[in-house]
């Protein structure tokens, strides 16, 4: 991997932080510092609120200390009130003597159990381990009512996605019923600040073991409905070409049918590491097929160095599909998105998903309300070609799944006639049968 920069004076004297950037530094609990030389002169040092920066350089409103100390599967659930004495009560006389204002939003904060939720610092007080989904639903009611008085942050945990308890073995996931992701190395060439398994990522763990993989394969080889899997970190085109093949074979060997994604960055934080050589892990198996999945954020990523990195894959067969996040101050706007998905088509990338920001701890900053989020997918689909248009979409926490949120166009069917309006905002009438 090309040089990192990885501590406070070289990042300061190349880019002369923001007093918000600087008191990362002062009690920085989360993922580790680290811009590769490349990604980094892509930034503007003139300018505080560049997108690539943004992505890059930490702030301390990732510092969410009791955010990253909350358990994975952590459930909103009233605690006990002091006055009425009943856990999950739903009435308290003693609600309005003991209000508060929550120190984010503004919003009234109970210190009765009843709602006993503190938004300050971004952090659910009163929370409880429900690790199952039934309980989840069982909660729903009440934490509804704590969504709508309560938007801030609140709901943030380390593992929204429920990877942990997904986990079989030490670096498999397996998630959806037909494919799983295997954590190949905890490394990458640049760690994004808006990174959802920030759980893991740069935790020093480093690649993944030949024991690692072998327990993997054994777990694919008992389950036949697995059909693909997520080759993923960190990001695995950071591992050593020797570890990667035997990676790759192994996974082909206990599963010559397995289509394999390789989920990385290195195109978009540092693309001179792909070589031919690179490439040739992947193309000289046989069998099922490969597919690069890139994570271009915003237009200036596409450079031709990156393009570059990313063609060398598809010239040798193997597609390439984008998936964008989401970002405040990064892409939430639709002239920016559409500069993005028309570039990776132009550059022979299919533009696949755009995701609403997970709910991970110490991401809040970069979150964008879910009516804007979908204004501009409104604004996309007016604009782009479908082969063009990514897919608004986002994941369930607590591991409920992928939902587009792309609204409906259907506004009702009656006998023979569909109605529907377009993206425009036109009605127009279509038969039904
Ligand atoms: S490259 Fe991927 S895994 Fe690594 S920090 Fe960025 S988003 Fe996270």
């Amino acid at each position: 991997m090309s040089h990192q920069i990885t501590t406070l004076k070289d990042l300061d004297s190349r880019l002369s932080l923001t007093d918000n950037e600087r008191a990362w530094h002062e009690s920085a609990v989360s993922m580790p510092l680290g811009i590769s030389e490349y990604y980094l002169s892509l930034i503007d040092p003139s300018d505080p609120a560049d997108p690539i920066r943004r992505q890059a350089v930490p702030t301390s409103d990732e510092n969410c200390a009791r955010g990253w100390l909350r358990p994975a599967s952590a459930e909103i659930s009233p605690t006990r009130c002091a006055s009425a004495g009943d856990r999950g009560q739903n009435s308290c006389s003693e609600d309005s003597q003991r209000a508060s204002r929550c120190v984010t939003s503004g919003a009234e904060v109970s210190k009765c159990g009843r709602r006993q939720i503190d938004c300050s610092n971004e952090v659910t007080q009163g929370v409880r381990i429900m690790p199952s989904s039934e309980l989840y639903a069982e909660n729903n009611k009440k934490k509804s009512d704590a969504m709508a008085e309560f938007p801030c942050a609140a709901f943030e945990s380390l593992d929204p996605l429920q990877e942990v308890l997904h986990s079989k073995g030490n670096r498999l996931i397996h998630r959806f019923r037909n494919r799983v992701a295997f954590l190949a190395t905890d490394i990458c060439a640049t760690y994004c600040r808006h990174c959802f398994r920030r759980r893991f990522t740069g935790g020093l763990q480093g690649p993944a073991t030949e024991a690692d993989v072998e327990e993997a394969c054994r777990y694919i080889g008992g389950h036949p409905e697995i059909r693909e899997m997520l080759l993923t970190g960190g990001d695995p085109l950071t591992l050593e070409r020797s570890r990667l093949e035997m990676m790759v074979s192994s996974f082909r060997k206990a599963r010559e049918s397995l289509v394999i994604r390789i989920c990385t960055r290195i195109p978009v934080t540092d693309p001179g590491r792909v070589t031919p050589e690179l490439v040739e892990v992947f193309t000289r198996h046989s069998g099922a097929p490969f597919f690069l999945m890139t994570q271009f954020n915003h237009p200036r990523e596409l450079t031709p160095l990156s393009v570059r990195a990313v063609g060398m894959f598809i010239d040798r067969g193997i597609p390439a599909f984008n998936q964008s996040v989401l970002l405040r101050g990064v892409n939430d706007d639709p002239d920016v998105l559409d500069d993005l998905c028309n570039g990776l088509l132009f550059a022979r990338i299919k533009p696949y998903y755009l995701f609403q920001t997970d709910l991970v701890s110490g991401t809040a900053s970069f979150r964008v309300p879910i009516e804007r989020g979908m204004e501009i997918e409104r604004a996309l689909r007016c604009r782009l070609s479908g082969l063009a248009m990514p897919s608004y979409t986002l994941d369930l926490p607590d591991g409920g799944g992928k939902v587009p949120l792309c609204g409906s166009y259907v506004d009702g069917i009656d006998g023979n006639v569909c109605t529907l309006h377009n993206p425009d905002g036109e009605t127009r009438l279509y038969p039904a049968l």
